[in-house]
């Protein structure tokens, strides 16, 4: 394949670039070791921290919610259980209504029975005060009066058994009243006894109705509470969503190289060193895939071209290695650079956008190496070909 070594300006399609990069490269995307991004890193923060305070509120609202359905559910079965009171209330109140009632009833037959004994009382006096006149007139005017003596007898005789009858009549009387007193008596008991529960249940009652007004200014805070609590919530949720947006943009703005923008990639390959000592292993010696460019440790290796870092990370074999993506040249052929076994951890990061000469770390020893060098290897469409074919040698040889 011949290679256009002008400059080109390539546009690369996300989409397209995101399958090349994963089956072209044949080698997935990893994280940049160690090249830890403080600007990412403390978005990250920020946006982990509006969402934790945003979790907080949520919490909080549910807690409030929740008090509050507690509450309202206290309140009902304190509801309930007054309706009940209420219910024995009036139970009571008939009762006490009904035993008042008898009351009335009772003191009436008392009148009625004094009124009796009163009457009777009467008659009786009105009897003895004639019975007594007799006596005084010494019984002459009743004998002046009495046909016979027989009479007379029968007379004395009636007034006596009168006498005695008014006395069995009213003391039968008396009995009577007593018993309806004592009948309303034990009537003015019972209603003192219910008049004393119905204090009691009206006193529980009373209570009850302070607990549920209690309730009441329970859950006119505890939703007051929650109205601020929705209100931070709002305020957190817009936080939130500029620490997402602020970590976005940055991730966008540095993974460009992603994105549908357009950057120049130059497929006029530099060398990656500015000195080298020699190749001390060869494209295809013992199934080699790459060129091996012995060089003092520490010497810089940059980008032989524009492009993507692709990969920058620590391997087992590679040690500390970087992969650049250049992109397509007018062909669509696409080309991939790989720096190997380098000092330290490389400088650049995943998704980072680097320019031809960019240093991207230092020649070293890391991985399986026996000696400082630096294992470059280019992939054409996928496939590693020899390096130099492409990419010119060191100018400059330098020992020490
Ligand atoms: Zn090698």
């Amino acid at each position: 394949m011949k290679l256009n070594h002008q400059k080109l300006a390539l546009r690369i399609k996300a989409g397209s670039l995101a399958a090349v990069l994963l089956m072209g490269l044949g080698l997935g995307f990893s994280t940049p070791a160690g090249a830890a991004d403080d600007k990412q890193q403390q978005l990250e923060n920020e946006k982990a921290q509006a969402q934790q305070e945003l979790d907080d509120i949520n919490a909080q609202i549910q807690e409030n919610k929740d008090n509050i359905a507690n509450a309202q559910a206290q309140q009902s079965a304190l509801q309930t259980q007054s309706n009940l009171i209420t219910q024995q209330i009036n139970i009571l109140i008939e009762q006490i209504s009904n035993t008042q009632a008898q009351i009335v009833e009772k003191q009436d037959q008392v009148d009625q029975k004094q009124a009796e004994m009163d009457a009777r009382w009467e008659d009786f006096k009105d009897r003895m005060a004639a019975m007594q006149e007799i006596n005084d007139r010494g019984g002459i005017a009743i004998l002046s009066q009495a046909t016979n003596l027989y009479e007379l007898l029968t007379f004395n005789q009636t007034l006596q058994d009168i006498s005695e009858k008014d006395n069995e009549i009213l003391a039968e009387m008396d009995a009577a009243r007593k018993a309806l007193e004592e009948e309303k008596a034990a009537l003015e008991e019972e209603q003192a006894r219910l008049e004393d529960q119905q204090a009691q249940l009206d006193s529980k009652k009373g209570e009850l109705a302070q607990n549920i007004q209690q309730l009441d200014k329970d859950i006119s805070a505890e939703e007051a509470e929650q109205r601020a609590n929705e209100q931070a919530a709002a305020v957190a949720r817009q936080k939130l969503n500029e620490a997402a947006e602020a970590l976005d943009a940055y991730i966008r703005s540095q993974n460009q190289g992603y994105e549908d923008v357009i950057f120049n990639t130059s497929m006029g390959f530099i060398s990656p060193l500015p000195s080298y000592k020699y190749v001390s292993c060869q494209y295809g010696d013992d199934g080699h895939k790459g060129v091996d460019w012995a060089a003092l440790g520490g010497t810089p290796i940059y980008a032989a071209a524009d492009g993507v870092v692709t990969i920058s990370t620590y391997h087992y074999s590679y040690g500390n290695y970087v992969q650049v993506y250049h992109g397509a040249d007018t062909d669509g052929n696409t080309f991939a650079t790989l720096y190997a076994h380098m000092q330290s951890t490389p400088v650049v990061a995943v998704g980072q956008k680097v320019t031809q000469g960019q240093l991207l770390g230092y020649v070293g020893s890391t991985g399986n190496s026996t000696g400082n060098h630096l294992h470059l290897e280019l992939r054409v469409n996928g496939n590693r070909t020899n390096p130099l074919n492409y990419i010119p040698k060191p100018s400059v040889v330098k020992y020490s």
